[in-house]
């Protein structure tokens, strides 16, 4: 059964939020770097990568249904920010409008009674509840850290260690 127009069209602009993310979490990254904040910039660059996949992920999704996928103006993102606390806090709030997003979709599928898309989009309901609790536990540490320098030059350290972890292959 052929993708409805409709919610190709959803998944489309869904595939350019995605691509908005990983531009939007490198433009993070690219600020980091620039207070010497490597760690962070670290942790925000495979933040960008995993946003990438999630593109590809619906990337494939309307190839598999037979559809097609148009790429659209990825918009400019914010270039810089008052504080890494800023940073992250910028991080949550852009998460939980991709959860309002995914829920969104997510009504359109049981609208359409389109339940492999609906199915497909479980996972990403899943992944949203993982993606806004690490956003909401990085704010609480940089909160936690306040103007301690030390603290900011650990936790640097800390965010140095996340490695990213290619996809499953379904
Ligand atoms: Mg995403």
């Amino acid at each position: 059964m052929a993708l409805k127009e409709k919610m190709q069209k959803a998944i489309n602009d869904q595939i350019n939020a995605e691509l908005f993310s990983s531009y939007l979490y490198k433009s993070m990254a690219s600020w980091l770097e620039s207070q010497n904040l490597p760690g962070m910039a670290n942790w925000m660059n495979i933040q960008a990568k995993e946003e990438m996949d999630h593109a590809m992920k619906f990337y494939d999704y309307v190839i598999e249904r037979g559809g097609r996928v148009i790429f659209q103006a990825i918009e400019a993102p914010q270039s810089s920010w008052d504080s890494p606390l800023e940073v992250f806090k910028a991080t949550l709030d852009h998460e939980v409008y991709i959860s309002r997003r995914i829920d969104d979709l997510m009504d359109m599928a049981w609208e359409e009674k389109d339940h492999a898309t609906r199915i497909m989009l479980n996972w990403f309901v899943e992944e949203q509840v993982e993606e806004e609790d690490n956003a909401s536990v990085n704010v609480s540490k940089l909160d936690m850290l306040k103007d301690s320098k030390r603290g900011m030059y650990m936790l640097d350290k800390e965010f140095a260690a996340r490695v990213y972890t290619p996809p499953v292959v379904e």
